[in-house]
């Protein structure tokens, strides 16, 4: 198959070996003469399926079995609110760098005003519409967690080393998760929706300390927002979203297969630096949103052309040309290539040269 030039931000891109290798197990798993998606999940076959996706995501990881790994449903959004549900006794606190951190926050001062406790932002970018990650904040010791974003989907920023804290660090990964290494072991939970960089939509991936949990986990949250449901179910208390599952465990082999994470950084910043290049090299035809060129993230590049009717005819000609999914987030405008670990280098190049043609023709 002609593959597109995909640069939608999620869901988005993903490795065609992997999309070889679903369509063969969606139709004819392990020659059973059934679909993966038709098999039980508690039977042998997607026992293995979802036990080697665990391993493999903690090999990324450079973890051990200290932490447990998830496949929830529910999109990353539940997330928002199961992780005060367990974990916030005092007062938690977030920096706000985007629109899902603070749909993030939403939820956790919905849990403090129904229990009389704290869900407090202590830093945000907000008044300068999230252009830049706020660096001069300091997290109380005694906090319950401290509550990140990696990479900020919209608005194109990224967060690129791992603060010290002394609470726990909590991490929403949903955009850049396995694009780039970090310290995971710095973590308490890390989570992400799948769609973007490791997988179809429909399921969520945590990484939980399970001492943290033992510690200091609500036992009480209601079953299904417990984290303890499905640590001591292995993520199958109820019936978990087998077929993305399959896809994300593949997406991991293919992962290991390319030389691991730090292999796959090298692979994003080329792209990145080519596109940014593009972007810093057209006298001003193209402006990046982002203020730090620091915190420009190398999954998302958002940028504006001269005028909103420029922004429209330059997704519509690029279409026309096979480069899908340019439009920035309906809540900001402008444009966004979202440029993902499965995202291929000609993509970016076959971009670029559009660009290029067209800051020339459009004037
Ligand atoms: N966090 C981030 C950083 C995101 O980009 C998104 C989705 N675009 C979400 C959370 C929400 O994820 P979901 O749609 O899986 O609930």
């Amino acid at each position: 198959m002609d593959r597109a030039h995909n640069f939608f931000a999620g869901p988005a891109t993903l490795p065609v070996e992997v999309i070889e290798k679903s369509k063969e197990a969606a139709y004819n798993f392990n020659g059973m003469g059934m679909s993966i998606m038709e098999m039980s999940h508690r039977g042998k076959e997607f026992d293995t399926v979802i036990k080697e996706a665990q391993a493999d995501c903690l090999k990324i990881m450079g973890l051990d079995d200290e932490y447990a790994v998830l496949f929830l449903g529910g999109g990353a959004s539940t997330q928002f609110l199961t992780i005060p549900t367990n974990f916030l006794k005092t007062k938690a606190e977030y920096v706000v760098t985007g629109a899902w951190a603070k749909k993030a926050l939403k939820e956790a001062e919905w849990s403090a005003k129904h229990a009389n406790l704290q869900a407090n932002a202590i830093a945000s970018s907000a008044d300068a519409n999230f252009n830049f990650i706020p660096k001069d904040w300091k997290a109380s010791d005694d906090a319950d967690y401290l509550h990140l974003t990696s990479n900020n989907t919209i608005y194109g920023t990224e967060l690129k080393e791992t603060p010290d804290v002394k609470c726990p660090l909590v991490c929403d990964m949903s955009s850049n998760m396995f694009s780039r290494p970090y310290d995971f072991s710095k973590y308490s939970l890390i989570y992400a929706g799948a769609q973007k960089n490791i997988g179809p939509s429909g399921v969520t991936i945590v990484i939980i300390k399970k001492s943290w949990l033992e510690e200091k986990g609500n036992p009480d949250a209601p079953t299904m927002l417990n984290y303890n449901t499905h640590v001591s179910k292995d993520s199958l208390f109820n019936t978990p979203p087998t077929f993305p599952i399959y896809v994300v465990g593949q997406t991991f082999k293919w992962i290991l297969e390319k030389g691991g994470l730090e292999a796959i950084k090298e692979m994003n910043d080329k792209k990145a630096k080519l596109l940014y290049g593009a972007i810093d090299g057209s006298n001003g035809y193209y402006k990046g949103s982002v203020a730090n060129v620091e915190d420009r993230s190398s999954m998302n590049v958002t940028f504006n052309l001269p005028n909103a009717d420029l922004e429209a005819k330059f997704v519509k000609e690029a279409a026309a040309l096979k480069m899908y999914g340019l439009k920035g987030h309906r809540s900001v405008g402008g444009a966004r290539a979202s440029i993902y670990n499965a995202c291929p280098y000609e993509s970016v190049e076959a971009l670029v040269k559009f660009m290029e043609e067209f800051a020339k023709n459009n004037k």
